[in-house]
């Protein structure tokens, strides 16, 4: 598919193998005049679905109907996609806690020096895509200052404003900025990918009519939810997963104490754990569709908090 962009590389460095490490970059110019979005896929290496979403926006734009400038790199950690691994293989590094980086340190630190230095500084606003990796699924936005207005039009229908957000992530540089910078998490395991690019690209059009970038109504379910507390359940023990509650589940109220999910050892075929639901009353975030293999300290589950959570 031919796509309107204006397509570079941002150089990086040369690897030991003698190969150009480098960031595609997308440069899609309206005709007439705006804001410069930016948007970034595959920070994590496991999460390609966002890449997806990426190229399907991308397609779908013509210069005639934008305002501005949409800035997308839609691979933001080459090495990790490689592997389809959340963290940078050579130095085992999660690029995303590791911003803003820097010249002189790891790897995945003077990745994140370049994209907060060469791309990040072209924005106006920013948004990060991400799915919940190659087994768990999720959906839900972050809040962060100053992104309210543009997280509650990605159209998810809860939205998560941590008390304590992660350090290191791509929102450092665009603080940094002052300009608006949020994070969606939409889908990953593989299950539902057509249902969840949409879902992501639907996002990404709501945000652009947000900003003015281009025409149309937002698009939001009917009843967004904003949750400030939530759970993220890591099994303690490895083995098989074995689901107790199925995808249908992401979204719905959860009762606490609800089984969700046993922890099998493959050699005994013992349970070795057994994961249950916490909080009075919660809704879920993130969860596991189908049986796998599980590792201690995964991203096993997600639960938010019903009690404490508003209407937005
Ligand atoms: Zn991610």
């Amino acid at each position: 598919m031919a796509l309107n962009t204006h397509y570079e590389q941002i150089p990086v460095t040369t690897l030991a193998s003698g190969n150009e490490l480098f960031f595609p970059l997308h440069r899609l110019e309206g005709r007439a005049p705006g804001l410069t979005l930016g948007l970034s896929a595959v920070v994590h290496g496991d999460e390609p679905l966002t890449n997806e979403v990426i190229r399907q926006v991308l397609s779908r734009i013509a210069p005639a109907q934008l305002r501005g400038t949409i800035l997308a790199v839609p691979v933001a950690n080459p090495l990790a996609f490689e592997s389809l691994s959340r963290h940078t293989p050579i130095d085992m590094l999660d690029m995303n806690r590791n911003f803003p980086g820097s010249p002189t340190g790891w790897l995945s630190e003077q990745m994140a020096h370049v994209l907060a230095t060469r791309f990040v500084s072209q924005l106006d606003v920013h948004l990060d895509l991400h799915t919940g990796g190659i087994f768990p699924t999720v959906d839900y936005v972050y809040i962060f200052d100053k992104s309210r207005e543009l997280s509650l039009a990605f159209g998810s229908q809860f939205l998560f404003e941590p008390t304590q957000p992660y350090q290191g992530t791509f929102a450092v540089p665009a603080r940094a900025k002052g300009i608006p910078f949020f994070t969606a998490e939409v889908g990953g395991g593989s299950f539902l990918d057509t249902h969840y690019v949409e879902h992501g690209v639907r996002g990404v059009m709501n945000v652009l009519k947000q900003l003015g970038m281009i025409d149309g109504e937002v698009v939001r379910p009917p009843r967004q939810t904003i949750v400030t507390e939530m759970a993220v359940i890591r099994p303690r023990m490895g083995g098989m997963l074995y689901p107790e509650i199925g995808l249908d589940q992401l979204g719905q109220e959860v009762r606490g104490g609800t089984l969700l999910g046993r922890v099998v050892s493959p050699y005994t075929f013992e349970t070795l754990e057994e994961i249950r639901a916490p909080f009075d009353l919660g809704y879920m975030i993130l969860l596991r569709g189908g049986m796998m293999r599980v590792n201690p300290g995964d991203y096993g589950y997600m639960v938010a908090n019903a009690q404490t959570a508003r209407d937005a």
